[in-house]
């Protein structure tokens, strides 16, 4: 059906106004500031969520240095910092036992850093950035790149008032087409417009080893008083995540008794019943935890992928008409688990290249390319650098890894090993055959009693996340193939996205037309946007694609 379209024009469309994305608009307004011959240039800045922090999750321990240099008087500017890290503590846990290191390893020494809440802190750089006169809009979301003549064109925003079979309804508002002289795609974790130009632009992932994720599950808690200090920050490794598999949790201490807790699973697990929101309920029945949290109140709720795989996973910065920043290119450091302060970075050097391009008259692939050589010039490329072989020594298991982490360390990123080859992560889940064969028995997923007080059901932590969808629009997980779903998936791996999805999106029930048979279920108005889905399933059939602007998690505290 042809439908038409508004086309709006602008210099630069930021899409994602997250930390890489308000860097971005801030320092380039900075930039133009501070020269007379430079005019600030029409810049277009879109978020899906419905207001800037709906949708921004993260631990979180913020290295302040990215903050520093856009921002260098960010604490004064009343910085929204929960409390600056007050000590530090790493634990190997068995399922009764926590053992305290002696020492925190350099590379994890929070010294300096700050305990904050993303949600927050990005509401907070939005409010800087529009002080500078930059417009951010808000529940305003992308649908498709657009690509002309081998450069990217902008953007066609998602359109709303469609129903679920895609048939306009009397509220129905065509997607806009936004065209823009340079796009900058600062999506965060596994962008649907970033994936668009990676499959559009082959030549920006060619080379290029594939990424890998982790699932991060976390609450905030209120506890009773003194149970936790301000700025105490308690790492773990081991239970209850099995010796062959990589993830950890945390335990961060906020302001106002409140405590950030939290658990990141691997998603190249071979177990096809891998459940991060149950490996996180299960967490919080260690006698560390259960001693922190025990009589306090669960109060929020989120879920999110993280990128762990690197340097050696980023793509190509730029394209004709083309930046990429934050998370969806790695700009994250796997050893530390942090990428904020190298997502801010990103977009300080994407608004110094730009600022270039607007000084020269000259925004060309050419000019653009100054980013990429920015990048190779700076703390960031040598910091991620110095982690490059970080997650790939966890192939052999938790202790293989910390022994070859330890040695990269010693060697400056070398380690015993270069560039060691990673496979996408959904290619290491078994077959329930093969798991048999490789473990001696069937995966059998280990539950705890989920009791809606101190552990709770996906139904009930959904709620805590806020997030809202429209239940009569098109699906926004589109499954290629129901009968592999239905069928051969269920034979072969007992469906896993009913497992892997933290907010029970995924139910196998009765089918009515075959007895005795399931068929997949989806609730697409429960999803959290954090993309596991789309990485996980093992047949790459499950497509996560945007669904109408303002919807999905609503933040806050997280
Ligand atoms: Fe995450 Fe997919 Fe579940 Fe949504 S449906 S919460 S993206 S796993």
């Amino acid at each position: 059906m042809n439908i038409e379209r508004e086309v709006l024009e602008t210099d630069i469309l930021i899409v994602g106004a997250g930390p890489a994305g308000l860097a971005l608009a801030y320092k380039l307004a900075n930039l133009v500031e501070s020269d007379d011959a430079v005019e600030l240039p029409e810049i277009l800045m879109m978020e899906k969520g419905s207001y800037v922090g709906a949708h921004s999750l993260s631990g979180a321990v913020m290295d302040p240095r990215g903050i520093a240099e856009l921002i260098p008087d960010f604490v004064d500017k009343g910085a929204p910092l929960e409390a600056q890290v007050s000590s530090d503590a790493m634990y190997y846990l068995s399922e009764r036992r926590a053992v305290k290191f002696p020492f925190i390893p350099p590379s994890l020494n929070n010294h300096g850093n700050y305990v904050i809440s993303l949600n927050k802190f990005t509401g907070w750089m939005a409010e800087q950035v529009e002080a500078k006169g930059i417009d951010i809009y808000a529940g305003l979301a992308g649908y498709d790149l657009l690509v002309e003549d081998g450069k990217v064109a902008g953007v066609q925003t998602v359109d709303m008032g469609l129903d679920k079979e895609g048939n306009q309804k009397s509220n129905f508002e065509p997607g806009s087409i936004i065209k823009a002289k340079v796009t900058v795609l600062c999506e965060g974790v596994h962008g649907s417009l970033t994936r668009h130009a990676f499959e559009k632009i082959p030549t920006l992932i060619e080379g290029r080893l594939p990424q890998s994720y982790l699932t991060g599950v976390k609450e905030v808690w209120e506890v009773p008083n003194g149970r936790i200090k301000p700025g105490q920050v308690i790492h773990t490794i081991g239970w209850p995540q099995p010796k062959h598999e990589y993830g950890g949790g945390w335990i961060y201490g906020m302001s106002n008794n409140m405590v950030s807790i939290g658990y990141a699973v691997g998603l190249n697990s071979p177990d096809p019943t891998n459940d991060p929101h149950m490996k996180f309920q299960r967490y919080k029945m260690h006698p560390l935890v259960r001693k922190i949290l025990e009589g306090g109140t669960m109060l929020h709720y989120g879920a999110k992928t993280v990128p762990d795989s690197g340097y050696y996973s980023m793509p190509k910065l730029y394209h004709g008409g083309l930046l990429l920043c934050g998370d969806s290119v790695s700009f994250l450091n796997p050893q530390k688990l942090k990428g904020i302060h190298l997502a801010i970075k990103s977009g300080i050097m994407a608004a110094e290249t730009l600022f270039d391009c607007l000084k020269a008259t000259d925004l060309s692939a050419n000019m653009l390319n100054k980013y990429e050589e920015r990048f190779e010039n700076s703390w960031a490329k040598k910091e991620l650098y110095k982690s490059r072989n970080f997650h790939a020594s966890f192939k052999g298991g938790l202790w293989a890894g910390l022994f070859h982490g330890a040695i990269q360390m010693l060697m400056g990123g070398r380690g015993l090993f270069n560039r060691r080859e990673n496979k996408a992560d959904h290619t290491y889940m078994l077959k329930i055959e093969d798991y048999k064969k490789r473990f001696g028995h069937a995966p059998e997923k280990v539950s705890v009693k989920l009791d809606n007080e101190y552990t709770f059901d996906k139904l009930t932590d959904v709620y805590k996340s806020g997030s809202t969808h429209e239940e009569d629009q098109p699906p926004h997980l589109v499954i290629a193939d129901y009968d592999i779903c239905n069928n051969r998936c269920t034979e072969e791996y007992g469906n896993p996205c009913q497992h892997f999805c933290p907010a029970h999106v995924y139910e196998m029930v009765d089918d009515p037309d075959r007895p005795g048979k399931l068929k997949l279920q989806l609730t697409p108005s429960n999803c959290v946007h954090c993309k596991t889905c789309d990485i996980t399933d093992p047949y790459q059939v499950i497509r996560w694609v945007t669904p109408q602007g303002g919807e999905g998690p609503n933040y806050t505290n997280l």
